[in-house]
């Protein structure tokens, strides 16, 4: 059984969550250092962590999931929306049915509450204890990414050791990186090396 009490995770690593949008969050939870994959899903509870962070609770308590099933759910659901936003982004038709899969078993209930300014927004609450339903929102953030999103601003950061996506909301959308403290600035160095090499 899958309890809700969050072990204390100050030490584990966070997926980064710099996407503006959380189809694009779902994505940055496999990221890349070096040659290798970094994988920050690799538990049932790294899951839960992670819906916590993007601001989703679950409404039940409790689970009656198995072990991994969550686990399992998110990685599927992952693989399709990558699949389908970089479809989106090359403005292929898409084959949508698997995502439906997970919209309709996303049972939720409105839920009123005040957002980190205080101000009042209506969210929704997952009110069913199946993986899919809890990972609903964000089959639903990828739904209307879809739907709503404009394509040209799906993108991935330039740094070529980089594969974090993010949604460009800039004014002049010119977002490059992912983030300019971290591939910003490497890039920037990596010229700058480079210019003084020659
Ligand atoms: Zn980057």
């Amino acid at each position: 059984m899958l309890m809700f009490e969050m072990p204390n995770d100050k030490n584990l690593p966070h997926a980064p969550m710099l996407g503006d949008h959380l189809a694009m969050d779902l994505l940055n939870t496999q990221a890349r250092s070096g040659d290798k994959v970094v994988e920050y899903w690799n538990s049932d509870a790294d899951v839960l962590r992670w819906l916590r962070q993007s601001g989703i609770s679950p409404a039940v308590e409790q689970s009656t999931l198995t072990d991994g099933e969550l686990l399992s759910q998110a990685k599927t659901l992952r693989t399709l929306a990558h699949q389908l936003i970089t479809g989106f982004k090359q403005e292929k038709l898409q084959e949508i049915s698997e995502l439906n899969t997970y919209l309709h078993s996303y049972v939720s209930a409105p839920h009123l509450a005040p957002d980190s300014d205080g101000r009042l927004v209506i969210t929704r609450l997952s009110c069913s204890d199946t993986a899919a339903s809890m990972l609903g929102q964000v089959a639903e953030a990828v739904a209307q990414l879809l739907v709503e999103g404009d394509a040209t601003l799906v993108k991935q950061c330039e740094h070529p050791d980089c594969i974090l996506w993010f949604y460009d909301r800039t004014k002049a959308h010119k977002r490059r990186w992912c983030s300019m403290a971290t591939c910003g600035n490497r890039y920037k160095a990596a010229q700058f090396r480079k210019r003084n090499s020659d």
